[in-house]
């Protein structure tokens, strides 16, 4: 009999759902894959369903001429050949293929996105909170909004509730700020005005760093005080534009609205955002030549942009990848600025919440008191919740409860990477099925060469030690052919099992007779008997 089980045969089998599409060598597979092996023509709503379950839209950009071929030719509006799908597809191939093909960074993006969904329907029960009421338009946004969109790093994306609503992003613009002062100014010259450290006070607390320094930039006196170091050379008209040219470019080309009302009514209430200008004018803490008054102005203009969580999914998107849009590819902002950004958001960003957001979160994000929250998962996704129901620390309810759902369900926390061993959490960025028999393919390849280190780590990592490749040979087997001798002693004092018979029925044993390792041989007779 095969030591290779039933039940570890199905374990290393791809799911019937990831097993759907499997991988594809070129269009004309692609085409057969998608359309069914025999049939001559493909359903075009077919093609459009695949690619959303991954997560391409077809307002992706990337795909841009297959929707506009999809548009735009004759007739083929529900069905096309594999000649017409060869042309629609030639510029966006590829990644048409990385998404049906499972290569996105998180390959079952439908079970991912239904999961999410059953989040959102439980946070949805939340009607906690209140709507912000101290900008006098904000009060009149209902409590009930409720929206939650996705961008990955591979610009999956996937959105669900009101998330093509436009919402007042307010303290939502001071990471990009604070992004934008930097690359114009450098860290150093940044950091002679505002601090890096969370300021133990509420957000709009009159109180500056012994430096008198506003204390980070995620607060308002430390808003007014980025806002000053961005592009003060331009003209007030210009230079609002410039903020909105830049979420533009953070949004995939997508563009912002600006919220007139809003701005009017933060104007007109606005004392205590003067007060802290004023504070820090009488400290000196502004850089030379910057006017209070317009520099407030620009700042409150920030705060009146309306994006929707759809695009602020893919601004938190371009966030998690560093800078670069994963929509347009479009380089945005350096390494050391997205480093600065999310340090600050993990340890400032949600008011007087940020320190226990962080702990039990583990995540940057910044909030605003319009309800909305850009969250950043590093090298996995933007996400955004909007939900303008506040808590006492003015941070969106559902927002906070959606996050919470989020780290008990997934490895999301940024320190969940250590607990591994022993979470329960899943991870969607790997295929199980496909970890699993790597791993056992990585043991089996480092007995082969005798690497005691690897195998003590993929047993660290709990891979079966007893598992076999596809002819059933394990890693006592090849430790034993190869004669290394450290590794066998290893391996059976770890429990492999010296009766394993590979497909031709050899036995670890028979194995090291072939090799002539006499210690090896004498250490598995001695077991045997
Ligand atoms: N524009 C708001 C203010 O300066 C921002 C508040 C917020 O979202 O934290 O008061």
């Amino acid at each position: 009999m095969s030591h290779v089980s039933e039940a570890s045969i199905t374990k290393t089998k791809p799911n019937k759902k990831n097993n759907s599409i499997p991988k594809i060598k070129d269009a004309e597979n692609l085409f057969r894959t998608i359309s069914g092996n025999s049939s001559k023509t493909m359903s075009v709503k077919l093609l459009q369903s695949e690619l959303r379950k991954n997560g391409i839209l077809p307002n992706d950009p990337r795909i841009k001429s297959l929707s506009e071929y999809l548009s735009q030719t004759p007739g083929v509006d529900e069905h096309i050949t594999l000649e017409q799908f060869k042309s629609a597809t030639k510029e966006c191939y590829s990644i048409i293929k990385k998404a049906l093909s499972g290569e996105f960074v998180i390959p079952d993006f439908e079970k991912f996105t239904d999961e999410l969904k059953t989040i959102f329907d439980e946070v949805k029960n939340n009607k906690d909170g209140a709507v912000a009421d101290y900008i006098p338009q904000l009060k009149k946004v209902s409590a009930e909004k409720f929206g939650v969109s996705i961008c990955t790093i591979d610009g999956q994306r996937w959105s669900h509730g009101d998330s093509q609503d436009f919402f007042s992003i307010q303290s939502a613009c001071k990471p990009l700020n604070y992004c934008l002062a930097l690359e114009e100014n450098g860290e150093e010259k940044v950091h002679q005005h505002v601090g890096s450290e969370p300021s133990g006070h509420s957000f709009n607390e009159i109180t500056l760093d012994p430096k008198k320094r506003p204390h980070n930039p995620m607060i308002n006196a430390g808003a007014i005080m980025t806002s000053s170091l961005v592009r003060p050379d331009l003209c007030p008209a210009d230079r609002f534009e410039y903020v909105l040219n830049n979420w533009t470019k953070i949004c995939g080309g997508s563009e912002p609205r600006f919220n007139n009302s809003v701005y009017l009514s933060e104007l007109g209430t606005a004392d205590r955002n003067f007060a802290l200008a004023y504070f820090m004018k009488e400290h000196g803490t502004f850089p030379k030549g910057a006017d209070l008054q317009e520099t407030l102005e620009f700042y409150f203009q920030c705060c009146s942009i309306d994006l929707t969580a759809d695009q602020v999914a893919v601004a938190a998107s371009t966030m998690a990848l560093n800078g670069m849009c994963p929509l347009t590819g479009e380089k945005i902002f350096n390494a050391n600025t997205l480093k600065n950004v999310l340090a600050l958001m993990s340890t400032c960003g949600m008011y007087d919440y940020s320190g226990e957001f962080f702990f039990k979160v583990g995540f940057p994000a910044k909030s605003g008191v319009g309800g909305g929250l850009l969250i950043v998962i590093p090298n996995v996704m933007g996400i955004c919740v909007w939900s303008p129901a506040l808590d006492e620390n003015g941070n969106s309810v559902r927002g906070i409860d959606f996050c919470q759902k989020l780290v008990k369900k997934y490895a999301f926390h940024n320190y969940d990477s250590l607990a591994r061993s022993d979470s329960k959490k899943s991870d969607p960025r790997k295929k199980e099925a496909e970890e699993s028999s790597n791993n056992i393919v990585s043991l089996i390849y480092a007995s082969y060469h005798g690497d005691l280190e690897a195998i003590k780590r993929y047993l660290i990592k709990g891979v079966d030690i007893n598992q076999g490749d596809y002819d059933g040979r394990t890693a006592l087997h090849l430790a034993s052919a190869e004669g290394h001798e450290n590794c066998v002693n290893f391996l059976l004092a770890n429990g492999a099992n010296i009766h394993s018979k590979d497909r031709w029925g050899a036995t670890p044993l028979d194995d090291a007779k072939k090799s002539g390792n006499k210690n090896i041989l004498s250490e598995l007779k001695k077991i045997k008997q």
